[in-house]
């Protein structure tokens, strides 16, 4: 027997329209580089997401379309997050921090039909226009007085492509698994693969994080997200707002501590969400300036995620900020958000170090996330805390294939999607993340955490960041080497970091030695290039029995 409920799509179009009966006058600030600070309200997003709509459809755009963007986080970037998916097209953020060619290539593969572009992406826009197959027209996001001057034919202004149209579209009753947004993800191999998320998946997902167990998110709240808006829809935060009407804070491009710090301040806010090198280099800047944030800021939840949150930068939110961490896990293919780490009524009388120690956990899976680990027969282990093993994933807002079907089929038997990961989960379901599976250090037999290294190392005061990597080595197959960015103006030893660190780690973990750089490369979105470090160093340690390189200060 049927239930006697009715029957409505879950659809992002139904978001906007709840935001615009519920709180129409909550705010959205954006930074844009064009004004001080923009502000606007999600009534005013509404009404120009549907001139936008208007615009579209007279442009031709059809159901399915892809429409990418190459933008910052701001408000126009908004209006097409509802504009573009609410009219049944495929909104297509492309990450600008990719290679060009790699960005020739996901826009030609997603055969994208109409380009937005920020004025700061002008230039790259101008360089690869001519090898954008499928792209009609490259649209800056801009008025008229601060087009561009490049050499795009088929250049368009935003601004006067919409202000002609309409406020009043009618949206289309879409059956809630079409597509609404695609995201590359950059796999360390082959191409770049879509990830192809759907109405229902986007918002199932945008639930979960306004639960109290997800990120708690509510209209009290403001929240600025310096995640970008090209990556994996800035964790789902666009829709999760809009749908309980919390303000929006935008940063735009300038994601420096000082820029972060004022906004914050300017804009009340509440939570603030991003990957943690964006943290240490604010943090690093309140040190710097020695400021008062716990009493400057209303900040209250920091959600860190996208990579493992260092030890220390949990701590000088909690003691500098007076701000609880909300560590976050989850990848492209989840959208993204998998688990959450908050304490349980039983860890109520935990002191901040037993805090902090619980905190280094990723958290809890959110309804919607189920999750296990198996060894490499592909036998499931238990969830004890201790056994570690290979990390499957299965639920509604988890990719069932790559775009395409890039790669080929992406699911066992069952359903499970492999994340890649390594981790180990807890009786209270708490998970732990190991490493990468490829990042993992394989010494005599015996697996060693980078990221619980990289942890440690970070908790030394002169430290600013740091990287474990396995190094092939003649006896143990691997051995861990710790590359080190000093803080400006701190100076710091081998031996003492390596001391430091003996009383921090087992032995057999202990690096065989430390090198000293000027920067650690990133990936696109923010996490360490340990690919890159390994190429680098990679005989470090078979040519120790002569010296190190030359270019290595160690
Ligand atoms: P991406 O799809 O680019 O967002 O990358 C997802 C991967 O980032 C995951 O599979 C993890 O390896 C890593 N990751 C994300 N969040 C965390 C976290 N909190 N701790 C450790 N690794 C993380």
């Amino acid at each position: 027997m049927l239930g006697l409920m009715q029957d409505q799509p879950l659809l992002i179009s139904s978001v906007l329209e709840h935001a615009l009966q519920a709180h129409p006058q909550s705010q959205i600030a954006s930074r844009t580089g064009e004004e001080s600070t923009h502000h606007c309200s999600y009534a005013d997003i509404g009404r120009r997401a549907k001139q936008l709509a208007n615009a579209l459809t007279t442009l031709g755009v059809q159901p399915g379309d892809r429409i990418a963007t190459l933008a910052w986080n701001g408000y126009r970037h908004m209006e097409m997050y509802f504009g573009v998916s609410g009219m049944g097209a495929v909104l297509h953020t492309i990450n600008p921090r990719l290679f060009p060619e790699q960005i020739e290539f996901i826009a030609n593969h997603a055969e994208d039909q109409y380009l937005f572009f920020d004025l700061s992406f002008a230039t790259l826009v101008e360089q690869l226009a001519p090898r954008m197959k499928s792209v009609k027209a490259f649209i800056a996001l801009t008025d008229r007085s601060r087009m561009p001057v490049i050499g795009v034919p088929n250049l368009l202004c935003y601004e006067e492509l919409i202000q002609e149209q309409s406020e009043q579209f009618i949206w289309p009753i879409l059956d809630e698994r079409v597509a609404s947004s695609l995201c590359y993800t950059s796999g360390t191999t082959g191409n770049p693969k879509g990830v192809l998320y759907s109405h229902r998946s986007s918002i199932l997902h945008s639930l979960a994080l306004c639960t109290q167990d997800g990120f708690g998110l509510s209209s009290a709240d403001s929240a600025l997200l310096v995640v970008p808006m090209f990556h994996v829809n800035a964790w789902g935060m666009p829709y999760a707002a809009a749908m309980c009407g919390a303000k929006l804070v935008l940063p735009g491009a300038q994601l420096d501590g000082q820029s972060l710090y004022q906004l914050m301040d300017d804009e009340g806010v509440t939570l603030a969400l991003g990957v943690p090198t964006v943290w240490m280099a604010l943090q690093q800047f309140v040190e710097a300036h020695a400021l008062n944030p716990a009493m400057d800021l209303q900040l209250n939840r920091v959600v860190i995620g996208g990579a493992a949150a260092p030890r220390t930068v949990v701590e000088t939110f909690e003691r500098r900020f007076d701000a609880r961490v909300l560590h976050a896990w989850g990848m492209t293919e989840m959208s993204p958000l998998g688990t959450v780490c908050h304490l349980l009524p039983k860890h109520r009388d935990a002191t901040l170090e037993e805090r902090l120690d619980l905190q280094a956990s990723q958290g809890r899976s959110l309804f919607g996330v189920s999750m296990k680990i198996i060894d490499t027969t592909g036998a499931e282990l238990p969830r004890d805390g201790k056994a570690s093993g290979h990390l499957l994933v299965k639920g509604p807002w988890i990719a069932s294939q790559y775009y395409r079907a890039e790669g080929g089929p992406i699911l066992d038997d069952a359903g499970w999607f492999d994340t890649g990961d390594i981790a180990s989960i807890d009786p209270d379901n708490y998970l732990h993340i190991t490493d990468r599976a490829k990042d993992v250090i394989k010494s005599g037999g015996e697996w060693i955490s980078s990221i619980d290294l990289e942890n440690a190392a970070m908790g030394h005061a002169a430290v600013a960041e740091a990287a474990v990597i396995g190094i092939p080595h003649p006896k143990w197959q691997e051995r861990p080497l710790l590359v080190v960015v000093l803080k400006p103006g701190k100076i710091a030893s081998k031996e003492e970091l390596l001391s430091f660190l003996e009383a921090r780690v087992a032995k057999w973990w202990l690096p065989d030695n430390v090198v000293f750089v000027e920067a650690l490369p990133h990936t696109a979105t923010g996490k360490l290039q340990k690919i890159k470090l390994r190429e680098q160093f990679q005989d470090y340690y078979t040519a120790l029995s002569g010296s190190p390189k030359k270019h290595i200060q160690s």
